[in-house]
């Protein structure tokens, strides 16, 4: 699950990306409204965790431009303790939660489940690649319809994969996949889970292109 959450507090923001990162999520965050906008387009997060109360723009307009271009995207909005009419409009608007600052993180990581929940019960959507079929709502894969078993950046990797296949995917653009931005990444860390990801596949599978990055080619 990929959260991005749009903060201008550091002091909250450091704490919210960390606890996220340790729960397993990978999280980014930016400080703007206007930042928000443009990471919305360039990679839709499968949830916005998103403060109403930002320097550069109304949050409620990042609310709107999120509902039209990231539809699929889960909207948890955060409020101020006395932003009640906020919360409503919030609400109007397409929000899908709300907290109210200041908040407990464990009560956020909650609140956070539930959206993952809602949005790993959707109907699935498959990918197939040869004997391979993966789903791309929830963290399942089988191959040759036997479950497969992969952790979560194996799958978040194979899904950037056959998501493209036949098209090479440069070692950047998956370690964006993979990693937040900003989050420590050891140099061969991608190579790693290329390499278990290998093991559980048919030989030939994943084609390196070397200096370059990696491709699934269509079945
Ligand atoms: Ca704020």
């Amino acid at each position: 699950m990929r959260v991005l959450l749009v903060e201008d507090d550091p002091l909250i923001a450091d704490g919210v990306v960390e606890a996220l990162r340790r729960s397993g999520f990978v999280a980014d965050r930016v400080a703007g409204g206007r930042a928000a906008c443009a990471a919305l387009q360039a990679e839709a997060p499968d949830i916005l965790v998103l403060d109403l109360g930002l320097p550069d723009m109304d949050g409620m307009e990042v609310l709107r431009f999120a509902k039209q271009h990231a539809a699929a995207t889960q909207v948890l909005v955060l409020t101020a303790r006395d932003g009640i009419e906020a919360k409503v409009r919030g609400l109007d608007q397409g929000a899908d939660d709300y907290l109210t600052k200041p908040f407990a993180r464990a009560e956020l990581l909650a609140r956070l489940r539930v959206l993952e929940r809602r949005i790993s019960s959707a109907p699935s959507a498959t990918i197939d690649v040869g004997p391979l079929q993966l789903d791309t709502r929830r963290p399942d894969a089988t191959l040759d319809g036997r479950p497969l078993s992969l952790s979560r950046r194996e799958y978040m990797l194979l899904k950037a994969l056959v998501e493209n296949a036949g098209t090479i995917q440069t070692r950047e653009v998956l370690e964006q996949r993979l990693y937040g931005w900003g989050e420590e990444v050891a140099s061969n860390a991608l190579e790693v889970h290329v390499h278990h990801l290998r093991k559980k596949l048919p030989e030939g599978f994943i084609r390196t292109l070397r200096g370059i990055g990696y491709m699934v080619p269509r079945a």
